[in-house]
């Protein structure tokens, strides 16, 4: 498949593009170098001027916008609403507080002057994914473009017309041309971008096979990464939690984004004092959610992004049935839809070792599990490759400090779902991926951290 807008509530193809030639990507990566000799000299001030225009613009047009999310990869509208406002608030939220995050840094020395000063790269490449089409490139955008570098988008190849929209809008913000640029390339271009010398650094929000490649390729070029990759996050539902709460955020960690998000809750562990009650409500409120068309108002689940996907989520759960596992509710492909729709399925009584609990998986499906206590919950949270988020519901204290201290995770949230929010790092370990976005720390990612001595 090529690059195209492709309905996935319809299947029907609305558009198609060609990538750049050889010669347009040239011209585009010669205009980010030079872009980046000007734009390194601007004064903070202005790069937050014009940041805080692009929020307005988001704001401004979060409709439209939030439109051509929910064509081009089926997510609800409601949510792509949402995320569109959230772009502003990360556009806000550096506009603001960049100045204060690469201000220099004095050292206590024995030098006359001694301090730590942050500056650019240079030219930064960001391949992403199509699950937060926005919110993606603009948690990597906004601290980009604001320490003075310059950015290129490789977006993925079913959104093109959200990637173009991105780029516009940082035109219409005024930033200059090249600070800012999307290119339509495949991902078998992404290598030959990396080794270009102009382009400096490279960051990566996907799969881990896409990490690896990128990681491998930059690697060769000693050039910095950041990867940001799957997630099979667990949500722990401990005896002495809000039961009701629990339930109910449950369902929308699950939910978020169809199902289709890296730091959706995916493998359920309640300990079994409360388990049969949990399995009762969970699925009473699975059953009150509405799957369809993603643009109406009071649509709960759209279409998944891909047939690919649907194929996925389909192969995985016919091997956990065949594995033990139990289906309370869903569990086959809503096949008397056109479209890549997929019920609201959950599914009890599985191995922590079943395949589909140690992979990534994407679409509105539950894996329950029952624990006698909470080593074995943390045992079973621990139980995967991956290291992204974990959400823990207790009231008990002692077990509060045991999930935030032994959890492997990037971060943990305690009787809250996991969530992004720019104020705080976001990032994962293991094979989640390495590095962070967001916060102080996200905008330090791709600076030089430069020593400065003067005697
Ligand atoms: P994907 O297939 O890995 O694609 C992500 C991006 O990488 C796309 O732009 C894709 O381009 C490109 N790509 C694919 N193979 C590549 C390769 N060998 N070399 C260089 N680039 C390559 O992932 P996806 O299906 O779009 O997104 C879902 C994944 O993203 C899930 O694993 C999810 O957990 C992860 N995710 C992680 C986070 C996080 O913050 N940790 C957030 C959101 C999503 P094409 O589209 O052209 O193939």
């Amino acid at each position: 498949m090529g690059i195209a807008t492709v309905n996935p509530a319809t299947g029907e193809t609305l558009k198609t593009f060609e990538a750049l030639t050889h010669e347009e990507l040239e011209a585009k990566l010669a205009l980010a170098d030079s872009a980046f000799k000007q734009y390194r000299q601007s004064a903070i001030a202005q790069r937050s001027q014009m940041m805080a225009r692009v929020a307005q613009i988001l704001e401004n047009k979060q409709v439209e916008f939030a439109k051509v999310m929910t064509l081009e990869m089926g997510k609800t509208i409601k949510s792509a609403i949402a995320e569109v406002q959230k772009c502003a608030l990360v556009c806000r939220y550096y506009a603001d507080n960049a100045a204060q995050f690469l201000a220099d840094v004095p050292g206590s020395t024995d030098a006359s002057s001694s301090y730590v000063r942050y500056q650019p790269l240079g030219i930064i490449l960001a391949v992403m994914p199509w699950n937060f089409p926005f919110w993606q490139v603009f948690r990597f955008a906004a601290p980009a473009l604001m320490a003075g570098n310059v950015g290129i988008l490789k977006h993925a190849s079913n959104v093109p017309q959200c990637a173009l929209a991105i780029e516009e809008v940082f035109t219409e913000a005024g930033f200059p041309p090249g600070v800012f640029q999307t290119l339509l390339v495949g991902a078998d271009r992404v290598e030959a971008i990396i080794n270009d010398d102009r382009v400096k650094a490279a960051t990566l929000t996907g799969s881990e096979p896409a990490g690896m490649s990128l990681a491998a390729a930059a690697g060769k070029q000693i050039k910095k990464t950041v990867l940001e990759l799957g997630g099979s996050d667990p949500f722990i539902v401990l005896e002495s939690a809000d039961l009701e709460a629990a339930v109910t955020t449950a369902v929308t960690a699950r939910m978020l984004n169809n199902g289709q998000s890296c730091i959706a809750a995916k493998r359920f562990i309640v300990a079994n004092a409360i388990a049969d009650e949990f399995e009762e409500r969970l699925l009473s409120k699975y059953q009150a959610l509405k799957v369809g068309d993603p643009m109406s108002e009071d649509t709960d689940i759209g279409p998944l992004a891909t047939q690919r996907i649907l194929q996925d989520i389909d192969r995985q759960v016919k091997e956990a049935i065949a594995q033990g596992g139990n289906v309370l509710i869903g569990g086959q492909p809503l096949s008397e839809r056109t479209g890549n729709f997929y019920p609201p399925t959950i599914i009890a009584n599985l191995s922590p070792d079943t395949s589909m609990a140690k992979e990534e998986f994407f679409g509105p499906v539950a894996l329950l599990f029952r624990v006698a206590n909470i080593d074995e919950a943390i045992a079973v949270a621990n139980n995967t490759t991956f290291g992204l988020g974990a959400s823990g519901w207790t009231n008990d204290d002692r077990e509060r400090d045991r999930l935030i201290d032994e959890l492997e995770a990037g971060a943990v949230f305690i009787n809250s779902m996991v969530k992004s929010d720019p104020r705080l790092p976001f990032g994962g370990i293991k094979r989640s991926g390495y590095g962070r976005e967001l916060g102080k720390e996200g905008i330090q990612e791709f600076v030089n951290i430069k020593t400065v001595w003067i005697k």
